[in-house]
């Protein structure tokens, strides 16, 4: 059987120190998650479960040239305690864990490596501080949503409300009808946004996304100039940019 592992825990400390000093290995995702609340209807591991399938998956098409690093399946979210169950860490201690993880990658001589994000509460947070990583490690170091990468042209054609990734709704109802559909709890769908996720909505989304993803990486690896800023769709065709500043 061909060997396809992407994941560094994966592989034995050898594996990895022969992969890397032979130029094999070129680049590194980080993911970054949560498990919070998504509604009645979605398990709440719903946004690491899938940005660990598009990290896992962009890296197989690149094999054996990346790997993904355990993901970082806590985040910000903070802003749904209310509702028991989540969990959450403080933003700065979020930062400075990831930092420390890619930093460990850096140590190993990894010079690209791309944070790759799944939860939106999590974009500000590393946005305040990722220029400041990059100088500190002094790598070629990124950081994504795996939603940046659409296509707007495909997101509004495909998406009925056009919120991307919105919160437990369309999309994220849609995407994990195809990932795991016995994790949505069809008797508990409340919101009339989630019940308008289809299977088959899910299917045009997750493809693109991980070319996407994929993508990013070919150009970090080329060192060519990556122009993806961190966005959301919005209803009504909108698009809209998110920057570091505080609201
Ligand atoms: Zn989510």
């Amino acid at each position: 059987m061909s060997d396809t592992r992407v994941f560094v825990g994966d592989l034995t400390r050898k594996e990895f120190r022969e992969r890397l000093h032979a130029g094999t290995i070129q680049a590194a995702i980080v993911p970054t998650a949560a498990t919070e609340q998504h509604e009645e209807h979605l398990e709440m591991i719903h946004d690491t479960l899938h940005v660990t399938h598009m990290a896992e998956q962009a890296a197989k098409r690149l094999h054996p040239s990346v790997v993904v690093a355990t993901p970082i399946g806590i985040g910000v979210s903070e802003h749904w305690m209310e509702h028991i169950g989540t969990l959450t860490v403080r933003p700065e201690i979020f930062c400075e864990y990831v930092y420390d993880v890619c930093h460990s990658l850096a140590r190993a001589g990894i010079q690209n490596i791309l944070i790759l994000n799944g939860h939106g509460g999590n974009v500000k947070p590393l946005m305040r501080r990722i220029d400041e990583y990059r100088d500190k490690l002094n790598i070629n170091l990124r950081f994504q949503s795996y939603w940046d990468v659409y296509d707007p042209d495909l997101v509004f054609e495909v998406m009925e409300n056009d919120r991307l990734p919105g919160h437990a709704d369309e999309f994220e109802t849609s995407t994990m009808r195809v990932l795991a559909p016995e994790r949505v709890h069809e008797d508990d769908i409340e919101n009339p946004l989630a019940a308008a996720g289809t299977k088959e909505k899910g299917e045009k989304l997750i493809e693109p996304a991980i070319e996407g993803v994929a993508d990013v990486l070919r150009k970090m690896i080329a060192d060519e100039k990556v122009d993806l800023p961190p966005v959301t769709f919005r209803a009504g065709g909108r698009l809209h940019m998110i920057t570091g500043e505080p609201v």
